[in-house]
């Protein structure tokens, strides 16, 4: 590869900029083990969404798994698929929707975001409230280890990999199942004081059918439909929201787009905390003192507050607020470079410990989390 073709590989997401020395793009398994034997140190990249800077290479050489990418079993009875983790999730959903089937986790990158990248980062969809997030979903992973050998990893010993952003191994293939596609209808709410979203946020916990619960706060919901409120977006699996079919995908579609609505107007840096809902009026009045827009899954108390280049210095303060309610200072995105120092001491100490056993020559995505 020129020097030029090798930039797309140096930047994900998250708009921080790395190096590489090469990339390897490897077609099949076989010859993923071959490069993880010989080499000593390796970025590992798939769909290039993180927003963390996981897939932002150090100096060291890429290896980008995005083309082993096949269905390798489905079996519609047990509504289970195993699949080679470069696999787009959009391009699975295309397949199951034959047999009216889905994966459930649904993050707004699903067009673009591998199985692999969401196992890795553990990503959290819209639907979190109902679904929780990707590693519920997950019956076992092979897994490629620092010789290159590949291991099957059951339940048990699933979290060892997912969440560990890819420093503890790379996950070639995984075992999902799958639910049932549903009927789904939608509603949107606008409040005027935030503790009125917090009464209907509980009220509407208490459905079953309701599967999302999205926050738009104040000054988004003004930019978007014009009104000086807070906006809840809710989604049922049933035909009780009044908003249906094409009127609704149109209405998620919008949800999706508000992030990079938000970048071009210069609100470029996104955080994901997460507190308890209960706890959160306390976030929400710190964005709103200091001119922060922001939205989220509400439903689980993951914020998406925006900052711009000039008011970035202000991450730390929220930091702290955040770990005072006793909340997570990532709660889908993940640590990989930019979060790392925001990492409590005892936290580190774990995963420096899972490092150590895992992949003790430090071969996987050096630099990352710790
Ligand atoms: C517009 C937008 C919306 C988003 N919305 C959400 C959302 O709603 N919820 C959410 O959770 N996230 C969201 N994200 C973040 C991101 O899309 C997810 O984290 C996604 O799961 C990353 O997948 P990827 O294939 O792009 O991985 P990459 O960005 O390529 O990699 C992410 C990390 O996983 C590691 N990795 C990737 N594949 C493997 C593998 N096979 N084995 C081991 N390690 C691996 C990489 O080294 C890196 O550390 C969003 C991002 C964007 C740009």
């Amino acid at each position: 590869m020129k020097k030029d073709s090798l930039k797309p590989y140096e930047i994900d997401a998250s708009q921080l900029v790395g190096k590489t020395a090469k990339v390897f793009l490897p077609k099949n398994i076989k010859e993923l083990q071959e490069i993880v034997k010989q080499n000593n140190s390796l970025n590992i990249r798939a769909g290039g969404t993180g927003l963390a800077g996981g897939a932002v290479p150090q100096g060291e050489k890429t290896l980008d798994i995005s083309k082993i990418d096949k269905i390798v079993d489905f079996n519609n009875d047990k509504k289970t698929i195993v699949v080679e983790t470069g696999i787009i999730l959009d391009d699975l959903q295309d397949f199951l929707a034959q047999y009216n089937l889905e994966f459930p986790i649904n993050p707004s990158s699903h067009s673009i975001c591998t199985i692999g990248g969401m196992i890795s980062t553990n990503a959290v969809g819209n639907r979190a409230i109902k679904y929780g997030r990707t590693s519920d979903w997950v019956l076992w992973i092979d897994v490629v280890n620092p010789d290159g050998k590949i291991e099957r990893k059951n339940k048990t010993e699933l979290m060892d990999f997912s969440g560990m952003e890819g420093i503890t191994g790379i996950i070639v293939r995984a075992c999902l199942k799958l639910t049932q596609t549903k009927e789904r209808t939608g509603e949107i709410i606008y409040l005027e004081d935030y503790n009125e979203v917090l009464k209907k946020v509980r009220e509407l916990k208490r459905i079953s059918e309701v599967s999302m619960i999205e926050l738009l706060g104040k000054s988004v919901t003004k930019d978007l439909f014009s009104k000086d409120k807070y906006a809840l977006t809710i989604e049922f699996e049933s035909d009780q929201g009044k908003i249906k079919q094409k009127e609704f995908k149109k209405l998620l579609n919008m949800r999706d787009s508000v992030g990079p609505k938000l970048s071009q107007e210069g609100h470029t840096i996104l955080e994901d905390p997460r507190v308890m809902t209960d706890k959160s009026d306390t976030l929400v009045s710190w964005f709103e003192k200091n001119n922060i827009p922001f939205f989220g899954h509400l439903g689980v108390g993951i914020f998406h507050p925006r900052f711009s280049k000039d008011n970035e210095d202000k991450i730390p303060e929220m930091m702290k607020i955040v770990k005072k309610l006793n909340g997570q200072i990532t709660g889908e995105h993940g640590i990989g470079i930019l979060k790392k120092e925001f990492v409590d001491p005892s936290d580190k100490k774990l995963l420096l410990n899972m490092k150590k056993r895992l992949d003790p020559l430090n071969k996987f995505n050096p630099g990352k989390i710790l």
